[in-house]
């Protein structure tokens, strides 16, 4: 067979040759723009003749500060199109983690967000490689800034050469991308992504089995494009010519609602606290979602109520998918077999609450200090993957000696499989509550808490106990109109015909708001803190 290098440029190659009417919807500051496939691709040209010009050089990298947007899209293929190293920043991290991923990074090159320039302005003494500061503004004047030297983006490509070619004389296991993943404790570890891996991926996207992603989508990554290239989906859709809708700043659920009507959104990605959101607003407001076949919900367990109040309420296509930074992310996708058919509604929905199978082209097995579980449901052991996508070291990182190991990623998760081979996700290794000497799974109480009418978000954390060493609490967010008081037992007395006495929770918390990390997920180190304290001042 021909050796031919997988690239990243290519793929806009084809979208541009083949779907050149084809449009990517972009929502930024001054509102919604619209852009064919020519268009993107002369200005992805453009753009990278001007960062060439700028001095910018093979394998060097080049940082992103911003929302998801065409100009985004276009550092998507213009950085490794050029064959230098497109590095998405977490704008939500602290500016000390930015500092330091910055700096080990090594960015030459900043690209950032008009409203983020600010944030940005108080580092820059701190982050002496960058070379330049790229402002991607909708005004034609640069906004007034004290970054040195700073440019407008758009006066660049105005400037930029728009046949300008993509880098052919690629390695395909070269760098393309990279994407710093938050560490429970120390700083955030650096991941890398090459040509192969990110094309690989996106076939892997586009399998029936999987997202099935494909020309007749118009796409909606919620997913910041800072987390995990918003789940791989700009470089696959693309690739396959789908509409892309990409929702910019600061959207509210109700843009979002408003951005799936209006452009007849046909595949939407996020986590759980995303659609949380969007389902209270669709239940108040009334929105047309009849064009949606999937949402695809990642990054933390969809609780089984999500799912469910989807599918019911509003005839939206809930699928539940699994993977981390260090995954490209999609690893698993839940969904039923074939002869699955006759199950109850009950137990589909179970099933597909679950994380899923390995998708193709992926291995995994989950082992504890037994040696692999047995496929039982029951056993629970650590969740390990290998493959073409998953990557085998943390950039220039001595945390890569732990978490990869004789060719296999050592995940952190903690994980049971059935007897058709699906994964369930029990926890976090660290977040699993040790009681009495047995584990208890957070997410399950989660999810069955998240399953009753009054609860808006359940959030379940370990708290030190001096007799069982560890003992469950819940947080819960209760919905307007429900009165706290009667709650509390309400909740409990739903739980406790559901779980083993032991698991149920000592306490139940009704908090405003459940502390969240930069990508949405509950942050349970920090309400672990939050209830320390709390039962400190109560003892
Ligand atoms: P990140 O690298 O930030 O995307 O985080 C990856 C981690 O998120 C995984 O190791 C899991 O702990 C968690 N995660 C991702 N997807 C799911 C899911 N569908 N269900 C439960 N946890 C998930």
């Amino acid at each position: 067979m021909m050796n031919v290098p997988l690239t990243v440029g290519s793929l806009l190659e084809r979208a541009e040759k083949y779907f050149p009417k084809k449009t990517v919807v972009s929502r930024t500051h001054s509102g919604i723009q619209r852009f064919t496939y020519k268009e993107i691709g002369e200005r992805t040209r453009r753009l990278m003749s001007a960062i060439k010009k700028l001095g910018l050089q093979t394998g060097e990298r080049a940082g992103t500060m911003a929302w998801n947007h065409h100009r985004h899209l276009e550092t998507y293929f213009a950085i490794p199109g050029m064959h230098a190293v497109l590095h998405t920043i977490n704008i939500r991290l602290s500016p000390e983690h930015i500092v330091y991923i910055i700096n080990h990074a090594e960015d030459q090159v900043l690209f950032i967000d008009e409203d983020l320039v600010p944030l940005v302005e108080k580092i820059a003494d701190q982050i002496p490689t960058v070379k330049a500061f790229i402002i991607m503004t909708d005004q034609a004047e640069l906004p007034k800034t004290t970054l040195q030297p700073a440019y407008s983006y758009e006066q660049l490509l105005a400037e930029g050469n728009p046949q300008e070619a993509f880098m052919t004389d690629i390695d395909e296991n070269d760098l393309a991308g990279m994407c710093y993943t938050s560490a429970t404790t120390g700083n955030p570890k650096g991941v890398i992504y090459s040509h192969r891996g990110i094309v690989l991926h996106s076939y892997a996207l586009g399998l029936a089995d999987t997202t099935a992603l494909s020309e007749s989508d118009v796409a909606m990554p919620v997913v910041p494009m800072f987390h995990v290239n918003a789940w791989g989906m700009p470089f696959a859709n693309t690739w396959f010519g789908s509409t892309q809708v990409l929702p910019g700043p600061r959207f509210t659920p109700k843009v979002l609602a408003e951005l799936i009507a209006e452009e007849g959104v046909t595949i939407t990605a996020g986590v759980p606290t995303i659609w949380l959101g969007l389902l209270k607003e669709l239940e108040t407001g009334n929105y047309n979602t009849s064009s949606l076949r999937a949402v695809l919900c990642g990054g933390s367990a969809a609780p089984r109520g999500i799912i469910h109040a989807f599918e019911t309420k509003f005839k939206v296509p809930f699928l539940h998918a699994f993977g981390m930074t260090e995954t490209s992310p999609l690893a698993t996708v839940a969904r039923l077999k074939s002869y699955q058919s006759d199950l109850s509604e009950e137990e589909k929905l179970d099933q597909r609450a679950k994380q899923g199978m390995i998708v193709p082209g992926l291995e995994m097995k989950v082992i504890n200090d037994q040696g692999e579980v047995n496929w039982d449901g029951a056993d629970m052991g650590e969740l390990l993957i290998r493959g073409p996508w998953i990557a085998d070291e943390y950039y220039r990182d001595d945390r890569t000696e732990q978490a990869f190991q004789d060719g296999w990623l050592y995940t952190g998760d903690v994980a049971t499989v059935d007897e058709e081979g699906v994964i369930k996700l029990v926890d976090r290794t660290k977040d699993l509550i040790k009681s009495g000497g047995e584990w208890i799974s957070s997410v399950d109480l989660e999810n069955a808490l998240m399953g009753h009418e009054a609860v808006f978000e359940a959030s379940v954390v370990a708290v030190p106990h001096p007799e069982w060493q560890e003992r469950p609490v819940a947080c819960i967010v209760l919905k307007d109109g429900f009165d706290e008081e009667t709650m509390k037992q309400e909740l409990m007395d739903y739980l406790s015909p559901q779980f083993a006495k032991w698991w149920l929770p000592d306490d139940i918390i009704f908090m405003k708001e459940i502390p969240k990390t930069s990508v949405g997920k509950f942050l349970k180190r920090e309400l672990r803190a939050q209830l320390e304290d709390y039962f400190m001042k109560q003892n």
